[in-house]
């Protein structure tokens, strides 16, 4: 673990502030912290290295070293790392306003105009990750979405880069193969178990796009969940659509679209009307 400061652990520069459980992961727990210097406020995932195997950590170490590479202001961003005999910690921006899944929840679904504003900030990362970085997310979803504040919930940041991975050649569309991602927003060649790319995130902006749109999940559940992700099976026909225009369910069928050959990127799906295009429809059938 390449620690900002060699010998220094996260006591030394900061202290936990009571109350402040921001979050927990599969083997995280996230925590407020104040930086001692300067009385500022971050964010710190806290790894317990007792439960982690060593594949684990290396996975873990390379989350963090891809992190800090990122520079874009809709990514959460990495300021310091530190490691003591129990813990890895990972200082990062503190995002206020909690998970875009909460605000779904409070919310019901998002109007046109807001989950517009969401999808497009997602495509402009995703775009920044693909094209710049020939990085891949893998784990697109709302609880790794995180909102700005409280007051707006269409100012997103992404997070959680324990699943990203470099491509090793920027032009290669499909050569990565492990089984990875949350199962409702997995894509299907990711469970066809064929070589895959950075259109799978595409697929997985999909499924929250159309969460956002619905309020509800596209694919369903287990035990027919992966049938209908691997065959694209999903349809717009509950009362819930009915207040959705033709161009967000357009949308909406490019990236949910099985073969990744056929798929829009990010760069088109940023030019999609629905996307681009500030059209009156969106007031209309709000
Ligand atoms: P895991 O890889 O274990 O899923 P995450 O990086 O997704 O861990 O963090 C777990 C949760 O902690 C997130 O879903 C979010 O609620 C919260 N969280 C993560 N990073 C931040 C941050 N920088 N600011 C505020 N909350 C955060
Ligand atoms: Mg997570």
């Amino acid at each position: 673990f390449k620690a900002s400061h060699a010998k220094r652990t996260l006591v030394d520069d900061f202290d936990f502030v009571a109350g402040g459980e921001l979050g927990t992961g599969a083997l995280s727990v996230v925590k407020k912290v104040l930086h001692k210097r300067t009385g500022d406020h971050f964010a710190c995932k806290c790894v317990d290295k007792h439960r982690l195997s060593l594949k684990m950590r290396k996975a873990l170490v390379a989350e963090a070293t891809l992190m800090r590479e990122l520079d874009h202001p809709n990514v959460v961003k990495l300021w310091h790392c530190y490691e003591d005999s129990r813990y890895f910690h990972i200082v990062m921006d503190l995002i206020q306003g909690g998970e875009l899944f909460d605000r779904i929840v409070a919310k019901d679904y998002y109007n046109e105009r807001e989950a517009r504003d969401v999808v497009r900030t997602l495509l402009d990362v995703l775009g920044y990750l693909h094209y710049e970085c020939a990085i891949v997310h893998r784990d697109i979803k709302p609880e790794n979405i995180l909102c700005v504040c409280t007051k707006d919930d269409t100012r997103i940041k992404l997070c959680d880069f324990g699943f990203a991975v470099r491509l090793d050649n920027a032009n290669s569309t499909a050569c990565l193969t492990k089984l990875c991602g949350t199962p409702q927003y997995v894509a299907p060649e990711i469970l066809r178990r064929v070589p895959y790319g950075a259109a799978v995130d595409l697929w997985s902006v999909g499924v929250v796009s159309y969460i956002l749109l619905s309020g509800y999940a596209p694919f369903g559940d287990q035990p027919s969940l992966s049938d209908n992700i691997i065959n694209a099976n999903y349809s717009f026909c509950t009362q819930s659509w009915a207040r959705v225009s033709n161009e967000g369910k357009d949308f909406i069928g490019h990236l949910l679209t099985a073969n990744p050959a056929n798929r829009i990127t990010a760069e088109e799906a940023l030019i999609h009307p629905w996307i681009a295009e500030d059209g009156s429809l969106l007031e209309e059938h709000d």
